[in-house]
């Protein structure tokens, strides 16, 4: 199997390329839980020859990057709740704390709540749409993909990464 390796002074990639791979605005990315997480480059190579037995034409890259960054689902989500109290948060709030995060490169996700005022991070709020931050992402062109799989790979890219994950559908 050809994994091409791409690296630079800011992130480091790994891409599974097969010549069936075809272009589409679906992708699966896969992040650890742990925004800070680093997974070892054989770590890396094991989570991408796991994946090309299942999605042996897609194209499957692993890349990690130095700053940890917003790993969105490529649309605008609607609404956003505090996962301590389950108030919603607004948009503007968001933001405001968004922008502050982007200051530190993300280095520092923790605020505190508007709504019960306690600290919590922008990594754990409830999304309508999944998305997360990360150092480490997988990503997965147009898999084709069942719920069944989904538990699968949730399982074993767990074991493969040793850390809990977490999948964002995105939509370009
Ligand atoms: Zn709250």
């Amino acid at each position: 199997m050809d994994i091409i390796e791409n690296q630079t002074d800011d992130k480091s990639e790994l891409i599974y390329k097969p010549e069936s791979s075809t272009f589409s605005g679906n992708q699966l990315k896969i992040i650890p839980t742990n925004p800070n997480y680093e997974p070892s480059t054989e770590q890396q190579k094991g989570a991408i020859k796991y994946l090309a037995t299942i999605f042996s034409k897609n194209e499957i890259s692993s890349v990690l990057t130095k700053n940890v960054e917003f790993i969105d689902s490529g649309e605008n989500f609607e609404s956003v709740n505090c996962n301590l109290c389950g108030q919603t948060i607004e948009i503007e709030n968001w933001q405001e704390v968004m922008d502050k995060a982007y200051q530190t490169s993300f280095s520092d996700l923790t605020f505190l709540t508007p709504c019960c005022h306690k600290m919590t991070s922008l990594n754990d709020l409830e999304y309508d749409l999944p998305m997360g931050f990360s150092k480490y992402v997988i990503e997965l062109i147009d898999p084709d993909i069942n719920d069944d799989q989904n538990i699968d790979l949730t399982k074993n890219l767990k074991e493969i990464l040793g850390q809990d994950i977490k999948l964002i559908w995105a939509h370009y």
